[in-house]
């Protein structure tokens, strides 16, 4: 099987790696082509431009930021699905709404192109370790020929038979995690106000059964105020928002998502949209001692 990888950010570099490490022939293709040479150190093929990444791929897994990166890539008139041969296949791993999965399946069915859409739990050390979870949009059965692709980057996937619904539970799962870390910063604003040690509240809050577990990751940043980027701020508010914006399209509203991507929205404008998502502690903490 040919397979191309696009999109070689914090999780498509470890994601393209960890498929190199297990001798899986692979051409990447990045829109920032200096992202491509630690790959090619491992023996990747690199493409300089789309037709050349694509052409010959039965598979092609891409790894994009957010639905107008996948947009501009795949779906312009000289895009990847112009292309990609009849038949093959599209896995996007990418962050998306499940209304833009659906649309991306039927922009690829127009040209006899399988989609799937396949986002993925775990951060940058899961995708390290290749210990990611796959929420795929598909059936057990249309994702067999590629679960052995897919197990090389991962450890779990999880089937979800219809197209988009792979994207829409992990809408729900960043949703939680959105709020959560908000939820988690100003706990313990409202500790330190009220005269609590602070490594008290680091070392404890994570291991009671009323925090996300996640927050024992964080508390390094929170301690040293350093916040290198393992899921930038940036696609966390795009998260919050492709989350409220699935929802206030069915004419409701989700009143803490909304609460949180405020935040969000808040520390992006104070500059931290590339800072780990972690940082909107830093823009809350900031806050609380004006
Ligand atoms: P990232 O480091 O910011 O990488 C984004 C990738 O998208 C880069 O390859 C970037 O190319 C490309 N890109 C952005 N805009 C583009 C455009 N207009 N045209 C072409 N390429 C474009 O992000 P990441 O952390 O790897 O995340 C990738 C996806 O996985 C996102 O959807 C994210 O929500 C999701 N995700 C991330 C994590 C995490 O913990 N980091 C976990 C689970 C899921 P350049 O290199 O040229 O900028």
């Amino acid at each position: 099987m040919n397979i191309t990888f696009i999109g070689l950010g914090i999780m498509g570099q470890a994601m393209a790696s960890n498929l190199l490490k297990n001798k899986t022939p692979l051409i990447v293709y990045n829109r920032s082509l200096e992202k491509t040479e630690p790959l090619k150190a491992l023996g990747a093929k690199v493409a300089t431009n789309i037709a050349e990444a694509v052409s010959d791929a039965d598979l092609v897994i891409s790894m994009l930021a957010d639905p107008n990166a996948v947009r501009e890539l795949f779906f312009a008139s000289d895009g990847v699905l112009s292309h990609m041969k009849a038949e093959a296949t599209w896995i996007d791993c990418s962050t998306v709404d499940p209304n833009f999965s659906r649309e991306a399946a039927v922009m690829a069915q127009e040209q006899n192109i399988l989609f799937i859409d396949a986002p993925v739990a775990g951060s940058k050390p899961q995708a390290e370790a290749a210990v990611l979870s796959f929420f795929v949009g598909a059936s057990h059965q249309t994702i067999a020929p590629f679960e052995n692709i897919l197990l090389q980057m991962g450890q779990k996937i999880i089937p979800f038979e219809k197209v988009g619904q792979g994207s829409a539970f992990k809408m729900v799962v960043n949703m939680l995690l959105g709020q959560a870390m908000v939820v988690f910063s100003e706990a313990i604003q409202l500790g330190l106000k009220l005269g609590i040690d602070p490594d008290f509240l680091l070392n404890t809050l994570p291991k009671l059964p009323v925090t996300a577990p996640f927050t024992a990751f964080k508390t390094d940043n929170i301690r040293s105020n350093e916040y290198p980027a393992e899921f930038p701020l940036e696609l966390m508010l795009k998260d919050l928002r492709l989350a409220t914006a699935s929802y206030t399209n069915a004419g409701k509203r989700l009143p803490m998502a909304e609460a949180a991507k405020a935040q969000f929205e808040a520390a992006d404008q104070a500059g931290l949209g590339r800072a780990d998502f972690s940082a909107v502690h830093q823009y809350l903490a900031a806050l609380s001692t004006k």
